[in-house]
């Protein structure tokens, strides 16, 4: 070993390092590379420094420049990216939920690209209202007399209570105080908008007495909230909207019912589990109703608003209003969307969601039986891979006590080999990441929503497991 001068010396200088980064510069620029390249020498200094012994095989210009390049094409990748969503949730908040359908992808791109009349009446020449591209198909589909859209289904529900019940109280059953992923918690919602909490009921058990004893001068609302990720079963009561209309209406207060998913067709038509759709909340009387754009319904983060005339006026005229609403892309898919409910027949080949939700078990089944052997054989030493029935689940709080029947991949790591977790960092640190879930012991693929299985099988040779696990891309 020599002295730490001559370590030291064995580092190139910048200028050296430089003039062999030609290629990267033209790819890169030169500001960039010329950073990537000081702090590079920097960090081989210090290591030298503290004495670390491969730090000197690494001090060469070559490796130096392989190292410069594989780190400016990782910071200047896309960090938003597609990914294969295996998880068996097909609406899942982390995975950004809903797949577009074409028609709303064209409808987004076209938007994008040019001016459009957002918030023009092409008519009068003057301006217009962006709620006026969704009002009519929304009012034809679900029979509400207006609507609006705000950001998501969060901002309709704070904007809804704001509106009709700031500083006054509102009616909800102990039974449906809910809380969503990530700080949605209805009191807290309720708090946020102004409103005071009326609980009436308890978990389990809330009658229409207890709505009718709650009710006094300071009452706004009586709210219903749809329980989307937990169901209650066994001993239990809740007075569903068509009864709590008639007791309102006598008491002259509004109803707002929070759909959460909102369907906007009977799912049981493919022989799917039943989800309330807007349209019957609407028939039975219920004054309000708020649902979100990219559950169910399946298409962009958006929450819809659908009711009374009179009340959605009030809604639109509040301040709020302006600082949820949402832009021209959305608006583009959201009616590019809903057209396609005029037509719910061929929903199933349109809507992705929907696809995914209806595909037959044989189909998911054979798909997972194809696939078994060409993964097992690119994950030989390291892992079995056997096809099994699993299930999965719409998600987001959309039908929660009901499972699909499905099949994946259960991939489970063989003796000595890198552990479970490596496996998974493997799979997710793919060109393409594919994300499953640990169930069992096993890393497992469910492949009801594996549509292009070219591209997932194209990149499984780059599985490199053991080696690049470790420095595996933080999981989204
Ligand atoms: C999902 C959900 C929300 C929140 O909707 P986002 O669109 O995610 O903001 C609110 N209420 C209920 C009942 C829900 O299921």
């Amino acid at each position: 070993m020599g002295s730490a001068p001559t370590l030291q010396a064995a580092i190139p200088s910048v200028d050296r390092v430089l003039a062999q980064c030609a290629p990267l510069i033209a790819l890169h620029g030169r500001e960039r590379v010329l950073a990537a390249v000081r702090s590079e020498l920097a960090a081989l200094r210090s290591r030298l420094g503290e004495g670390s012994g491969d730090a000197l095989a690494e001090a060469g210009i070559e490796r130096i420049v392989a190292r410069l390049g594989e780190r400016l094409e990782s910071e200047g990748a896309a960090s938003l990216k597609p990914v294969f969503n295996l998880t068996g949730t097909l609406l899942h908040t982390n995975l950004g939920r809903a797949l577009l359908p074409e028609e709303a992808v064209l409808a987004l791109s076209v938007a994008a690209a040019h001016a459009v009349n957002l918030e023009f009446d092409l008519d009068a020449g003057r301006r217009g209202d962006r709620d006026q591209h969704l009002e009519r198909l929304l009012e034809e589909l679900t029979g509400a007399g207006r609507s609006t859209v705000v950001n998501n289904n969060a901002a309709a529900v704070l904007l809804a209570l704001n509106t009709l019940a700031q500083k006054r109280e509102v009616i909800v059953s102990r039974g449906e105080l809910i809380e969503i992923g990530g700080e949605f918690r209805m009191p807290e919602i309720m708090k946020r908008a102004g409103c005071k909490l009326v609980e009436v009921g308890t978990t389990n058990r809330t009658h229409l007495r207890d709505y009718a004893e709650a009710i006094g001068p300071r009452t706004a609302l009586i709210m219903k909230v749809h329980p989307s990720n937990y169901a209650l079963v066994g001993f239990c009561e809740s007075v569903e909207e068509r009864a709590l209309v008639p007791l309102a209406r006598e008491r002259g207060l509004p109803v707002l019912s929070d759909l959460g998913a909102g369907a906007l067709v009977d799912l049981r038509r493919w022989d799917l589990p039943y989800e309330p759709t807007v349209q019957s909340m609407i028939a039975c009387g219920v004054d309000l109703v708020t649902f979100s754009g990219d559950k169910l319904l399946g298409g962009p983060q958006a929450g819809l608003i659908a009711g009374k005339a009179e009340l959605i006026a009030r809604i639109k005229r509040n301040p709020l209003k302006r600082a949820l609403r949402i832009d021209k892309l959305r608006i583009a898919a959201l009616e590019a969307m809903l057209r396609l409910y005029r037509d719910p027949e061929r929903l199933p080949q349109r809507l992705p969601v929907l696809r995914y939700m209806i595909r037959a078990l044989s189909d998911i089944e054979a798909q997972a039986k194809r696939l078994a052997d060409t993964v097992q054989s690119a994950l030989a030493e390291w892992a079995t891979v056997e096809a099994l029935a699993c299930e999965s689940e719409a998600g987001s709080g959309s039908m929660p006590s009901d499972r699909l029947p499905s099949f994946g991949l259960a991939i489970k790591p063989r003796r000595r080999s890198p552990a479970l977790q490596s496996v998974a960092a493997a799979f997710r640190s793919l060109p393409v990441p594919v994300i499953g879930r640990i169930h069992a012991g096993a890393l497992v693929l469910d492949l009801r929503t594996l549509e292009d299985e070219q591209r997932f099988l194209d990149q499984l040779p780059m599985l490199g497991i053991g080696q690049k696990a470790t420095s595996g891309r933080k999981a989204p």
